[in-house]
């Protein structure tokens, strides 16, 4: 029997920004989608990894007319989210994707939001070249990202304390600047040079401005493989790059490659396609989950715990690449519970393998989302939640042999399925 996960993300539109970057070795203009990592030249052949760890600042582009010098800029900073929400009320776990943009000023003559416009136009990076003020964010940024999924109407007719937890996956957070100008005393918006009102506003914010910093550039390491010298390949977006040379899977951490540990479990058919998986094992506070049979008595499952379940150490499986939230949580949760059947795996040559873009962090993030969501008896043990806190915990890369099927891939040891339009879906979160 095949398990089918419904995929419900049809017909959204493309999410992503298109940055237009300089190539970090020749210079030369690159067009790239904002969650691309692995950055190619086409001019000078050169690959550069783009840091996931300094948040990224964009600026929408600004077309001025010819009475006004670019020095008389200013920038209004927008806080971009982009993910999955997912939350656990009473009786029910929601997702949704998230995809807003938030002002980062305390100013009520400015938008609230810039719409759709930064998915619509050519971002550029901020560098330390710009000419022009810079806005300093006052609004805390978490509190923007609560606001940000309240304004989704998730949360709509739920109070905060029915919610007993709520989590952000696949988040990319980055700030989006809006060109302004002043002209006899009238504030324009420098993208379209449309009025926006008088600036008598503008001079309260005046004292919490500065100039764009080096800090703020993105930063870029090289794609050389910290073992043999090698050069490390992968997709642009894919987190974890691979050394074919010496076998070898890298992650950045603190802007250097680190070793991941890793493994594959077997496929006779040779042209199994190999998915990510975060094998993430953990300690729970404020509960007695500890083994797999306790996990299993948690969550009800109609299965015979006997002995083995109760000596096998408590792991969740978590998908190392997007998808549409209810495919990942349904996905994780019948791997996690059907995780008896999966034989263990060993290092090997990958092949045919799935680009990793979702990092561990983040698969640790969805924990409490998936146990809520393996939880037949959910009445009972969903408002045990939030005295539960995840510690301790452990990744280990798994990849797990699928069959393609003509609409989906096929799990060949549990026979849970993924819909081939979920998996590409994923590839544009
Ligand atoms: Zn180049
Ligand atoms: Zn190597």
């Amino acid at each position: 029997m095949k398990v089918l996960i419904p995929f419900t993300g049809a017909g959204l539109i493309r999410m992503d920004l298109t940055i237009e970057q300089n190539c970090p070795s020749c210079g030369a203009s690159i067009v790239l989608q904002e969650d691309d990592r692995l950055i190619r030249c086409g001019y000078c052949d050169v690959n550069n990894y783009r840091l996931e760890s300094v948040a990224a600042r964009y600026l929408l582009p600004s077309k001025l007319p010819d009475y006004i010098d670019p020095m008389q800029l200013f920038f209004i900073p927008y806080l971009r989210f982009k993910g999955s929400i997912f939350y656990v009320c009473a009786g029910e776990v929601g997702h949704k994707i998230v995809d807003a943009t938030q002002i980062g000023i305390d100013e009520q003559k400015l938008p609230i939001s810039l719409g759709l416009r930064p998915q619509a136009m050519k971002l550029t990076p901020v560098t330390a070249a710009v000419d022009g003020v810079f806005f300093q964010q006052t609004v805390l940024t978490k509190s923007a990202f609560v606001h940000a999924a309240k304004v989704t109407e998730l949360f709509s007719g739920k109070s905060e304390q029915s919610i007993y937890h709520r989590s952000f996956i696949g988040e990319t957070l980055s700030r989006i600047y809006q060109p302004c100008y002043i002209h006899e005393g009238m504030v324009y918006d420098a993208v379209l040079n449309k009025l926006l009102g008088s600036a008598k506003w503008i001079d309260r914010h005046m004292d919490k401005t500065c100039s764009s910093k080096i800090s703020w550039e993105p930063q870029f390491i090289s794609t050389i493989c910290p073992e043999c010298s090698g050069l490390l390949s992968g997709e642009t977006d894919a987190t974890v790059l691979h050394c074919l040379n010496c076998e070898s899977l890298w992650h950045e951490n603190t802007k250097k490659f680190q070793p991941l540990s890793w493994q594959v479990v077997e496929s006779d058919d040779p042209l199994a396609q190999y998915l990510p998986f975060w094998q993430i094992s953990f300690s729970v506070k404020g509960s007695s989950l500890t083994s797999f049979g306790d996990y299993l008595r948690f969550t009800n499952q109609p299965l015979l715990i006997t002995k083995k379940f109760d000596l096998k150490p408590l792991t969740f499986w978590v998908p190392a690449f997007k998808l549409n939230p209810k495919s990942f949580l349904q996905l994780s949760a019948q791997l996690t519970v059907s995780q008896w059947r999966i034989p263990s795996g060993c290092k090997r040559r990958l092949v045919n393998d799935h680009p990793v873009t979702l990092n561990q962090k983040e698969a640790v993030q969805a924990i409490k989302s998936v146990l809520a969501v393996s939880t037949l008896n959910k009445s009972n043990r969903l408002p045990l939640l939030p005295q539960m806190t995840i510690v301790d915990a452990k990744c280990e890369l798994t990849y797990l042999p699928f069959i393609k099927q003509p609409h989906d891939f096929v799990q060949e040891h549990t026979s849970i399925a993924v819909l081939a339009a979920a998996l590409r879906f994923g590839r544009k979160l």
